[in-house]
């Protein structure tokens, strides 16, 4: 787990990485707004803890700034203690948590990794194997960012294909799956679903050599490629 703390107090500074770094965490530290912005627009933190009045960039508008540009890292502001307004807007520009100073570094820690299972508990609901993105909740499937527009059936069939990338699925296992009862093990519904739902991808034209997530494996039935190792 990656941490950047942006935070001109060196005293703060020195205890919050000291206490991470005794957890286990990687974490660095820069003393500047603005410099805190650029590194934590890289996206590459799993978690970002922000002060709010710092030199060069102040910690609202460096979140603000992120959201804008659809960073969605985990941000936890540092307020002072009776800051109530930039506790207010920090939540509504879509800070995570706060804590307010002073505080101890271990309930920093505690709000840390409280804030990183909420979030790894809500990208359970979205699975996304290469360019194909599929949203639990929603039920919403995107190729290349382009919206699959599926019945309910083409959903399942494709949400549990995917579960397994690169797993072989015969005919019978997705009919037990999808359709729940047993068919008559001649129906061809699954073969006319798998063919509906290419069709519809292949038909928004993103994918310039044609090449699709589910692939027939003959003789046998059906799997979802593993696109990532793929391409
Ligand atoms: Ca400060």
């Amino acid at each position: 787990m990656k941490v950047l703390l942006v935070e001109d107090e060196k005293k703060i500074a020195d205890f919050v990485c000291a206490g991470f770094k005794e957890q286990g965490f990687v974490v660095e530290h820069c003393a500047d707004g603005t410099e805190g912005f650029a590194r934590a627009s890289t996206g590459s933190y799993d978690v970002i803890v922000l002060d709010i009045m710092l030199p060069g960039r102040d910690g609202l508008s460096i979140l603000k700034g992120l959201r804008k540009a659809g960073n969605a890292t985990p941000v936890i502001l540092l307020t002072a203690r009776n800051e109530l307004d930039d506790r207010v807007e920090g939540l509504s520009l879509g800070a995570d948590d706060y804590l307010a100073k002073p505080f101890f570094v271990e309930e920093l820690i505690a709000r840390v990794q409280a804030l990183l299972r909420r979030v790894s508990g809500e990208r359970q609901n979205i699975l996304a194997v290469g360019e194909l993105r599929l949203d639990r909740i929603s039920r919403e499937v995107t190729w290349h960012g382009q919206t699959v527009d599926l019945t309910g059936r083409e959903f399942n069939l494709i949400e549990y294909l995917m579960r397994s990338p690169g797993r072989v699925f015969t005919r019978t296992q997705i009919l037990e799956h999808v359709w729940g009862y047993d068919f008559d093990p001649s129906t061809n519904v699954v073969d006319v679903c798998i063919q509906r739902i290419r069709k519809k991808i292949a038909s928004l034209g993103v994918a310039a050599d044609g090449e699709s997530p589910i692939e027939a494996v003959r003789g046998v039935g059906y799997r979802f490629r593993k696109l990532t190792e793929a391409s």
